[in-house]
C-alpha cells in the first residue's frame, strides 16, 4: 500500500462488535477475564488497550516499522529512549535541537549519570570524530528547530552502525509523509504526535516506531514498567487526524513555498531559513530524504532587536502568537523566549538562534492572506 491508503486503513478496521466504521474509544481500566488468566489479549489498560493498539499499527505501517509504542507526549517517549541506557553511556545529540529533549537530557538524565553532548552533524564527518568509548546513542532531529538545519540521516546511521551505535531519530518536523528515517537505516523514529500527526492542536501525545521486534520488546517493557500511556480519547484523536495527514501536510508545504519566497524578497528580512532554497547549504540532502520540503520557516530581520521582532509578533492577525506547531493553523513564534528559553543564550547564538529569530509554522489556510498577514506585520 502507498501512503495515502496507509494512512486511512492500516491498523483500523470495522468494530467487529457493532459493525462501528471508526475505531472506538475504550474508555476502560481493565478486562473481564473468564478464569483466571483466560482472557482476550487485554488485561489492564496500562498494558494494553485496543484504541491505542489500533493507533499503533497505524503508526508502525506510515513509518515502515514493525511495531510502535505510543506515549502520553513526545518527551514521554524520549524518556522511554533514555530508559534503554544506563549510567555512564553517552548520547550524541544535534547541536539545535528541540529546549524539551535538550532539558530532559541535561538536566534529568545528567543526573543520573547519563551524558549528552551537543554537535555539530551537518558534516557527518564530525560525527565520526565525536564518537568514544562510551557514546551508545546517536539523536538526530532534521529539520531541525528552529534553524531549519538539514541531518544527513543515511550518512549518520552508516557512521553509527560501524561503531554498534544506536541511532533515534526525531522526526516530528518532518511528519512520516515526508520522511521515514528507518529506511534510511535508523533504528528508533520518535514523533511529537502533537504536531503535525495529531495535526489539529487538541492533543499532546507521542509515538516510538522501530523495525526490530526485540527492541520493540524492551520498549514495550520499559513503557509498561514507569506508565507514561496516553488516554483511550487521545489515541481516538491522533487516529482521526492521521486521515488527513497527507493532505495537510502536502498544503502546508506549498504555502510554506509562498511564505518562504516572500519573506526572502522583503527589504526589512535579513535571511529566511527553509530547505526547499536551492542555497540552503544542505538542500541536495533534503532533496533526497525528503518527499517535500516542510512547513517550518524562520526569517531574521535586519533590524536584529529584540523590540522589532517583538513588534512583528504582536502584529500580525492570521498568524497566533503561540508555541507548538503542525496544526491546521498558522503559528508565529518566538525561540528565543518560548520555545528555546531553556537553552543558554550563548549556547543559542552559537548556532545562529538570535534574539529577533521569528519562526512559523504555515499551516493550511489560502496562501495569499498568510502572505498578506505577513506583509502587514512587517
Ligand atoms: C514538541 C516537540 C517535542 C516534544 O513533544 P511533546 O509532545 O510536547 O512532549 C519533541 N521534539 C520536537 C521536535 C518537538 O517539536
Amino acid at each position: 500500500m502507498k501512503f495515502a491508503t496507509k494512512a486511512i486503513h492500516a491498523g483500523v478496521e470495522p468494530d467487529p462488535s457493532t459493525g462501528a466504521v471508526m475505531t472506538p474509544i475504550f474508555q476502560t481500566s481493565t478486562y473481564v477475564q473468564e478464569a483466571p488468566g483466560k482472557h482476550k489479549g487485554f488485561e489492564y489498560a496500562r498494558t494494553q488497550n485496543p484504541t491505542r493498539s489500533a493507533l499503533e499499527k497505524n503508526l508502525a505501517a506510515l513509518e515502515n516499522g514493525c511495531d510502535a509504542i505510543c506515549f502520553s507526549s513526545g518527551l514521554a517517549a524520549q524518556d522511554a529512549v533514555i530508559k534503554l541506557f544506563a549510567s555512564g553511556d553517552e548520547i550524541l545529540a544535534v547541536n539545535d535541537l528541540y529546549g524539551g529533549s535538550y532539558r530532559q537530557m541535561v538536566r534529568v538524565w545528567g543526573q543520573w549519570g547519563l551524558k549528552s553532548r551537543f554537535i555539530d552533524m551537518y558534516n557527518p564527518e564530525n560525527l565520526e570524530r565525536e564518537i568514544g568509548p562510551d557514546t551508545r546513542l546517536i539523536w538526530v532531529e532534521t529539520p531541525t528547530n528552529p534553524m531549519l538545519n538539514i541531518v544527513d540521516i543515511a550518512a549518520i546511521c552508516d557512521i553509527a552502525k560501524k561503531h554498534g551505535v544506536m541511532v533515534c531519530v526525531d522526526n516530528t518536523f518532518a511528519s512520516p509523509y515526508l520522511q521515514n528515517p528507518l529506511d534510511l537505516g535508523a533504528d528508533i523514529v520518535l514523533h511529537s504526535a502533537t504536531k503535525y500527526i495529531g495535526g489539529h492542536s487538541d492533543v499532546v501525545h507521542g509515538c516510538l516506531i522501530v523495525k526490530d521486534p526485540e527492541l520493540a520488546q524492551r520498549i514495550h517493557f520499559i513503557q509498561n514498567a514507569s506508565g507514561a500511556i496516553p488516554g483511550p480519547q487521545d489515541c481516538f484523536l491522533v487516529l482521526r487526524g492521521i486521515k488527513t495527514l497527507h493532505l495537510r501536510v502536502q498544503r502546508a508545504c506549498e504555502n510554506a513555498e509562498a511564505v518562504a519566497n516572500f519573506l526572502a524578497a522583503h527589504p526589512k528580512v535579513s535571511k529566511v531559513y527553509w530547505p526547499g532554497f536551492d542555497t540552503h547549504p544542505n538542500h541536495e540532502v533534503a532533496k533526497r530524504q525528503m518527499r517535500m520540503f516542510g512547513a517550518m520557516v524562520s526569517f531574521d530581520l535586519k533590524d536584529n532587536t529584540m523590540e522589532n521582532a517583538v513588534r512583528i509578533l504582536s502584529g500580525t492577525h492570521l498568524f497566533s502568537l503561540a508555541e507548538s506547531l503542525g496544526g491546521v493553523e498558522s503559528l508565529i513564534g518566538h525561540p528565543a523566549t518560548m520555545t528555546h528559553a531553556s537553552i543558554p543564550r550563548e549556547e543559542r547564538l552559537k548556532v545562529g538562534l538570535t534574539d529577533s529569530l521569528i519562526r512559523l509554522s504555515v499551516g493550511v489556510e489560502d496562501a495569499d492572506d498568510l502572505v498578506a498577514d505577513l506583509a502587514n506585520a512587517l
